[in-house]
């Protein structure tokens, strides 16, 4: 595959340190509130390349942390801690507040068809393994003890904005106007590694390190749970955009000054979602969730193709107009799909050519709206049902949008349902010529549909507004008859 490399800024080759596996990291959630559909997006993404790069015949080994400690307001060692702030705002305990929308984002991810990662390391689980790194850096010479907490000297690495086109004249102290933030810092892009001079005093998670009771900086984790289980080199790394600076400029400078080489080769960066008045976030009032989009009447899955229809490296903006297309344009292509009766020999043939046709177009930094068109493109072509179907299941593979599943549901649907009038006419057929009869039927019907679904609420209801009307419903072996009164 072709992918988009923040460190080198080219589209490149993706070729990974063994071949046919791929160690894939992701920044995961800061678990002190719902993800929004923002969040939602980048990890939706990240998930179409691991299934992207499964179908090319990799084996995706993936790793993914989940911050439930140490993140604070400003990706930049300053602001409010996240957690605490998430635990006063719900008056539970940090730990609560973890646990609970922990769960949620996974719930969320497998409404989105979002697979779990391989391997999912809670920050709090890998304190020790943090102390390691960081003692080892501060014996290198990369960290250095300043009021109480450690921190990573940036300028001991040789090019600390590998991600970004910064000045290095920015790194000075006093280059810039919010200088005076932490007077520990000897350059502005130091980042703390351990904290034992908390701004807050009512901090819950605090562990003993060889520097006094504290707790890590936000960044560390990410580098010391890769490290821990994918090794030391890292074939990709994954995040939104928001994460290149400061979050991966320190990942990338702590890890490659503890290791002394060259970490991970490619870094994969997903474009926000906006809404209409701006960047999406959570401190925004009532912010777009999931959850929301449900209680609204939307099939999440509708939202995850209004998402492949763009390109990840482009802000994208959400809005109700647009979500009411793509759930249109999702559900027209679920019929399309579902009138399809599955019969005739599979051409393999056909199929091979829309594997090639998937490696020419999504291989070539994830074109997932052009996955769609492959899509569009088989149904119109002149194949076997099965064959249809065979490319559809290929597609869908990377894409995920649950397609035949949906359709063979819609078309079972449709079925019972005609089967279900088949029945009750058929059941009684003395009502010939009677203006009513097709309005009875089609109760009959539903009924029949309510009493298998075992809504027999909505079945007894059915009947009941018949007999309001005059219209007596007797079940007999195969069907219902009808009299009036
Ligand atoms: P957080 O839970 O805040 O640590 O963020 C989780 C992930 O969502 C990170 O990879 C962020 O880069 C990403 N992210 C944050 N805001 C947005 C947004 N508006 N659109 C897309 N991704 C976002
Ligand atoms: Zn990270």
């Amino acid at each position: 595959m072709k992918l988009y490399n923040t460190l080198t800024k080219t589209v490149d080759p993706f070729i990974t340190h063994t071949e046919n596996r791929v160690e894939m990291y992701t920044c995961g959630p800061t678990v002190y509130h719902f993800a929004h559909i923002g969040n939602l997006r980048t990890y939706m993404m990240e998930d179409v390349l691991e299934r992207y790069l499964t179908f090319e015949g990799n084996t995706v080994h993936r790793v993914m942390n989940i911050t439930d400690v140490g993140h604070l307001t400003s990706d930049a060692d300053t602001g409010e801690d996240k957690m605490l702030k998430g635990a006063k705002r719900e008056k539970k305990t940090v730990m609560e507040i973890g646990a609970f929308y922990r769960e949620a984002f996974f719930e969320d991810c497998k409404k989105l068809n979002i697979k779990t990662p391989e391997v999912v390391v809670p920050a709090t689980a890998c304190i020790d393994e943090f102390i390691a790194v960081i003692e080892s850096l501060l014996e290198k010479g990369y960290a250095y003890h300043a009021g109480g907490n450690i921190y990573f000297d940036t300028s001991k690495v040789k090019e600390y904005y590998t991600l970004t086109s910064h000045a290095a004249d920015d790194l000075k102290v006093g280059v810039r106007d919010d200088v005076s933030e932490d007077e520990n810092k000897r350059n502005k892009c130091d980042f703390v590694l351990w904290f034992t001079k908390s701004k807050f005093d009512e901090q819950e998670l605090k562990w003993d390190s060889p520097w006094g009771i504290g707790y890590p900086g936000w960044h560390i984790e990410c580098s010391c749970i890769s490290m821990k289980n994918q090794g030391g080199y890292l074939d990709i790394h994954c995040g939104g955009v928001d994460n290149i600076f400061p979050h991966h400029t320190n990942e990338i400078a702590q890890s490659e000054a503890y290791l002394g080489h060259a970490w991970c080769k490619h870094w994969f960066h997903v474009h926000h979602l906006n809404d209409e008045t701006g960047k999406m976030s959570k401190s925004k009032g009532e912010f777009l969730t999931v959850s929301l989009l449900e209680k609204k009447g939307y099939d999440p899955l509708a939202y995850r193709y209004f998402c492949l229809e763009s390109h990840y490296r482009k802000p994208l903006t959400f809005s109700y107009e647009g979500l009411d297309n793509a759930t249109k344009a999702y559900n027209k292509l679920i019929n399309r799909i579902a009138s399809i009766i599955p019969e005739g020999e599979v051409d393999e043939a056909v199929v091979k050519k829309y594997r090639a046709d998937m490696i020419r177009t999504v291989g070539n930094d994830l074109n997932t709206a052009m996955g769609i068109t492959l899509l569009y493109n088989i149904l119109k072509e002149k194949v076997s049902s099965n064959t249809k179907r065979a490319v559809i299941d290929l597609i869908d593979s990377v894409l995920a949008l649950s397609l035949l599943d949906k359709a063979d549901a819609r078309r079972k649907e449709a079925e019972d349902a005609a089967k279900a009038k088949a029945e009750a006419v058929k059941a009684d057929d003395s009502h010939a010529g009677d203006p009513e009869a097709a309005m009875v039927e089609a109760a009959i019907a539903e009924r029949l549909a309510a009493k298998k679904a075992k809504d027999f609420a909505r079945a007894d209801a059915i009947r009941a507004e018949l007999l309001a009307k005059g219209i007596i419903l007797t079940d007999i072996p195969g069907g219902t008859k009808w009299e009036r009164k």
